[in-house]
């Protein structure tokens, strides 16, 4: 089992720091029984000037208010003082860079009633990308996406994880990295944990919002390419189109900016090295580290401004 905390290990929750070890909470309530509650995954980095900075904090904290009362869960706090904690406790950790995981959740209730209040809790600990550093081998999943008829597709809610975790249980059982879902109507959707995109003849492709988690990474390599002069268009792509594209990569907080090798054993022709996601994957590690030393970029200040 990984080693998400020790005893010297902080968390924040509900307005105090406290030993994650003394940090308990009961077994009744809609988040554990239900899957009934709202997350989000944030990274802190250790940027060139040796400063920790939580990349894109407020749109992950605003996105995690929207997907609480998109699920009816009380929220009692701002933005600001949240990623103030979120401060405090990488600070108590000692963590330079880190992964960074809020979680709103339900007080006891076995119904289906809503609550009152909600709790928060933010930890962090240190982790790698994700899903690796090397070119993944991707399986097309069995499963489906959750129908947006049926689920806030939109929300970062808890519950949709149940598929991710069926999907990507289901490509490493068949000897694949990640998995690929599709939509309910059956265009290319998103990864368990991240988005997608595919270059076609010099330009870039990404599932148009809708059937997917609205990616802040997705975002920002839509911004990163807009700064790089190369046009990007949103749009339902088919799988036939996938297969025929170029190059592809995955993209998402926890796994960054990761290229795709192949598809169902089907390789890519181009190699990652001359892919536009090569380039990207560049551009982003310069971002989340603040890194524009060799002004790589034309519009510097307009990345600067982007990493808030
Ligand atoms: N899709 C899903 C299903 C995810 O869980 C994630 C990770 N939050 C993403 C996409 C990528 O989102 P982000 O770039 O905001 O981390």
């Amino acid at each position: 089992m990984a080693n998400y905390f020790d005893e010297n290990t902080f968390v924040y929750r509900d307005g105090e720091y406290l030993k994650a070890a003394d940090a308990l909470t009961h077994l009744y309530g809609q988040t554990l029984h239900y899957g009934y509650g709202a997350f989000e995954g944030i990274r802190a980095y250790e940027t060139v000037t040796g400063a920790t900075k939580i990349f894109k904090a407020k749109e992950h904290f605003d996105r995690l208010e929207r997907s609480a009362k998109l699920l009816n869960l009380p929220y009692h706090w701002t933005t600001g003082e949240l990623i103030e904690a979120s401060y405090e406790v990488l600070k108590r950790n000692n963590h330079k860079a880190a992964y960074v995981r809020p979680l709103v959740y339900a007080p006891a209730n076995m119904g289906f009633n809503p609550n009152e209040k909600s709790h928060i809790v933010i930890e962090t600990w240190p982790m790698q990308p994700f899903l690796g550093e090397k070119l993944l081998s991707v399986f097309i999943s069995s499963y489906q996406r959750p129908n947006p008829k049926g689920f806030k597709i939109e929300a970062k809610a808890c519950g949709h994880y149940v598929n991710s975790i069926l999907a990507s249980h289901e490509a490493k059982a068949n000897g694949y990295d990640e998995a690929l879902l599709f939509d309910m109507d059956g265009y290319v959707a998103e990864a368990p944990g991240a988005n997608i995109f595919m270059e076609k003849d010099g330009k870039l492709f990404t599932p148009a919002l809708g059937n997917i988690l609205p990616g802040i990474t997705r975002a920002t390599v839509i911004e990163l390419a807009n700064v790089l002069g190369i046009s990007v268009e949103e749009k339902q792509i088919t799988p036939e189109e996938l297969l025929a594209a170029d190059s592809a990569f995955f993209c998402g907080t926890a796994a960054e900016v990761i290229g795709i090798a192949s598809i169902n054993k089907k390789d890519f022709p181009k190699p990652w090295s001359d892919s536009i996601g090569a380039r990207i994957q560049a551009a982003y590690h310069d971002l989340v580290r603040e890194d524009f030393s060799d002004r790589k970029y034309s519009a510097k200040e307009k990345l600067e401004t982007s990493n808030g």
